[in-house]
Parts: structure tokens; sequence; C-alpha cells
């Protein structure tokens, strides 16, 4: 079931989330719920306080299939890469923001057992952006610029 999404202003969107501590069905509910809505804005990641839900736990499809993160940690990053970062809670924005070239996660799985995923280029920069958003940070707190329509279709001439 689609859940509604929160938007930049709310106060929501800047609270510390806590860990989720039962592998139950409620916690099975909300990951459902959280695949719809973000397949359903056509996103790439999407985290609890999007949808209202102050707990650590994101979803992340990129194009390569659902994985789902409980409390996820990053515990390792390598290289840079800057560019263009977007956010389903700040619509028709979107900003330059560095980001490591590689991180990898570990995490929990819906039944609590713990795994490690290791992203590089998009899923890194998604990783990054969505466990941010568990400390109440947004890409607009760490971007260079904000990237105007201007600038895209600069973008595009140069291809
Ligand atoms: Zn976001």
């Amino acid at each position: 079931m689609e859940r509604k999404i929160i938007k930049i202003g709310d106060e929501g969107l800047r609270k510390i989330c806590k860990p989720m501590q039962k592998f139950d069905l409620r916690l099975w509910l909300l990951l459902r719920d959280m695949a719809d809505t973000m397949y359903k804005a056509e996103g790439v990641g999407l985290a609890a306080p999007q949808v209202g839900i102050l707990r650590r736990v994101v979803v992340v499809d990129v194009g390569d299939g659902l994985i789902e993160l409980v409390n996820p940690v990053i515990i390792s990053t390598e290289g840079e890469q800057a560019g263009s970062e977007g956010c389903l809670s700040v619509p028709g924005r979107r900003g330059y923001v560095r980001r490591p070239q590689k991180v990898t996660v570990r995490a929990q799985d819906r039944k609590g057992k713990f795994f490690e995923v290791t992203g590089e280029d998009l899923l890194a920069r998604c990783l990054c952006h969505e466990i941010d958003h568990l400390d109440g940070i947004l890409y607009t707190d760490k971007m260079d610029y904000e990237i105007t329509e201007e600038d895209e279709e600069e973008e595009e001439e140069k291809d």
C-alpha cells in the first residue's frame, strides 16, 4: 500500500531515527509499503522517515532489484564521485553533491540477519543519501550548489 511522502519543511525529516528492534509483521508491512511508495514515485530509494516512521529502515532499487536495509551502517567508503542528486521529499529540485564512489554497508534483513552490501556509482550515492535521512540529513544540506534548468540544458548540449 502506497504511503504519503513527507516533504522538505516537515520537522519529521529532521529527526534522528531509532533502531528497529522487532523483526515482525509490522516491519514487513512497512517494508512492503515503502517499496510500493518508492516504485509508484519512480524513486531509486526511500527511507522510513520519508513516510513518517522514525525508524532506521531503508529500501533501495537502482535497477538491479530491491534491497531492504534495517539498521544500516556505512562501514567503509572509497573514492569520490560528484554529480546531480534529487530526493522524493524535495520535489522538482536537484543539487550537485559529492559522495563516495564506493561504499560498503552493514545492515540487517527483514528477519534480523546481518549482511553486507557494497555499491558503486549510483548505488553508492543512493545508499549514502538514504542513510543520511535516518539522521535527519537531506542532500540540500550537503550540496555544493542547486542545479537549475539552464544547467541541465547545458549538460544535454554537451552530450
Ligand atoms: Zn531523499
